[in-house]
């Protein structure tokens, strides 16, 4: 059983050295010295999040009450701390503000002086001792003695370094090695580039590429084994739950289990047209009365992808066999409509059916390519027509006039290394009740407020439609987005899954090679 101090103790000294390696080697000893059951909750607080990275709990407070009496009590262990949060996060219905207020007093009123000043830290997210995910990765690589690419493809699989550093203590080293897809462990969803035109994926993909439709749903990965069947989505959050008409067809009609698919689901109105993508989000996250819902608003089911067949890994199979599996233990049905093309021309004649039948255009996908977990690059590229990036917000204005009282100008930013770059501004796109929401959630991540503007935790993901990418001279990034306005909120985006700085620039730059002017 670790002491929290020790943790505060390790925080102290990592703040104290500004040197990587020095950091690496401490984060290393303390990972090496905690208990097994201990080390995830270790990897998340070491990286300023009270739960790990992969679990969608939430504490939902603004920051660490006072504590409630005097100090004292058992000395605080980690287990303590990671029980209170969980404790916290459970707390729901009528009351449950004050139940967490209070949970959280109780355990800063067993917290010295040092020990609260780090709590707070985990609480409000942010831990400024200079730990990164990657810089935990490496550490978990340190102490375990598997080397760095090991650890960072197991982290892929399992969805977080915390969960890896588990399966380094509970199975050993080899067994990091050795991961493959495994039934009941979601692992990240493989990612696409955005490309500016056909010619560009032709060529990506040695002049052949599979087309498919883009479906404006959200991803799902579904893992079946018999009768057993569990959904997830990107960001790894179980929804199985929400979901029993998935469920029922999955049970119905996939043959070939145990077997992992990975697709797109899209709501549908009665009539069956497809709704707005925060209409699904709101059935994402029913856990009551899901029945009348999936009645009232069916699924459309697009799989693409299949992972795991009769309990045999296809990831390092090329796309082109897994499609194969795909058709196979589905029977053809639930498919994301595909065609295959070699030349510009029937690249176009898809896109414009696909426009036509109103999705938000093509996936292109090298029939080679094996499936990377978790990684983004050129055997998948995605074709919009809307150009859009994904922004964090950083910081927001107070309204005025009809916006007294709501957090309403939002900053907006894209990913630069481990920071954020500012690239706009906006107060378009949401409705007012979704203005409402914003402020309250923003509110939940301040970390500054200057009476006019308050600067948050960059936690919340936007999709940002824009007019034309900008130089800008105020921006330290040196560009602008140019009439930006919020598409939708992204909550099915984790922060690091925001558009970055040099996506942004390759944007910048290919707009005028699209337009045809220099730029
Ligand atoms: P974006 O969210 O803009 O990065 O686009 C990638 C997302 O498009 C994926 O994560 C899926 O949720 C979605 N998508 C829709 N249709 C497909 C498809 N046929 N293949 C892969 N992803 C798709």
């Amino acid at each position: 059983m670790t002491a929290f101090a020790e943790l505060v103790a390790l925080c102290r000294r990592l703040e104290s050295t500004p040197r990587r390696l020095e950091k690496l080697r401490l984060v290393a000893d303390f990972l090496g010295r905690v208990a097994d059951d201990e080390v995830a909750t270790a990897v998340a607080f070491l990286g300023g999040r009270p739960f790990p990275a992969s679990d969608p709990r939430v504490l939902g407070v603004r920051g660490l009450p006072e504590a409630a009496g005097p100090e004292g009590g058992e000395p605080l262990r980690l287990g303590d701390v990671a029980a209170a949060f969980a404790e916290v996060a459970d707390a729901s219905g009528p009351g449950s503000r004050r139940l967490r207020e209070e949970r959280l007093a109780a355990l800063a009123a067993r917290a010295g002086p040092a020990e609260a000043e780090i709590l707070g830290r985990i609480v409000g997210g942010e831990m400024r001792t200079g730990v990164s995910d990657g810089l935990l990765l490496e550490a978990i690589a340190a102490a375990s003695g598997a080397d760095s690419a090991t650890v960072r493809r197991a982290a892929l699989f399992f969805g977080d370094a915390g969960a890896v550093a588990t399966a380094w203590r509970q199975s050993g080293i080899d067994a990091l090695g050795a991961v493959t897809p495994r039934l009941g462990t979601p692992l990240l969803p493989m990612l696409a580039e955005i490309a500016g035109d056909f010619e560009e994926v032709l060529a990506a993909h040695g002049g052949r590429t599979a087309l498919e439709y883009k479906y404006d749903g959200a991803r799902i990965q579904l893992h079946a084994d018999g009768g057993r069947v569990a959904i997830w989505t990107r960001r790894l959050s179980d929804v199985t739950r929400s979901l029993p008409d998935v469920v029922e067809i999955a049970r119905l009609h996939l043959t070939g289990t145990p077997l992992i698919l990975d697709g797109e689901v899209v709501a549908l109105d009665r009539a069956g047209r497809p709704l707005a993508f925060q209409e699904l989000m709101r059935r994402f996250r029913r856990v009551h009365g899901v029945e009348a819902a999936a009645a009232e608003m069916p699924l459309a089911l697009h799989f693409f992808d299949c992972l795991v067949r009769e309990g045999r890994s296809l990831i390092d199979e090329p796309y082109a066999r897994r499609w194969e599996a795909l058709a196979s233990v589905t029977g053809g049905r639930y498919l994301a409509e595909r065609a295959i093309v070699t030349t510009v021309e029937e690249a176009q004649a898809f896109h414009a059916r696909a426009l036509a039948a109103g999705h938000e255009g093509v996936m292109a996908k090298d029939l080679a390519s094996p499936y990377a977990p978790g990684s983004r690059g050129k055997r998948w590229f995605k074709l919009k027509v809307a150009e859009t990036v994904d922004c964090l917000i950083v910081a927001a204005d107070r309204g005025s006039g009809r916006r007294v009282g709501w957090l309403s100008n939002y900053h907006l930013a894209v990913r630069d290394g481990e920071g954020f770059a500012a690239v706009g501004k906006t107060f378009k796109g949401l409705t007012d009740r979704q203005f409402g929401e914003m402020t309250e959630r923003l509110w939940t991540l301040a970390l500054g407020d200057d009476g006019s503007t308050v600067r948050v935790r960059p936690a919340v993901v936007v999709e940002v439609e824009y007019n034309e990418i900008q130089r800008s001279p105020t921006y330290p990034s040196g560009l602008a987005l140019r009439f930006a306005r919020i598409a939708r909120i992204r909550d099915d985006k984790a922060p690091g899954q925001a558009t970055t700085l040099e996506e942004l620039r390759a944007l910048y730059e290919r707009q005028f090679r699209r337009k045809g002017r220099a730029g």
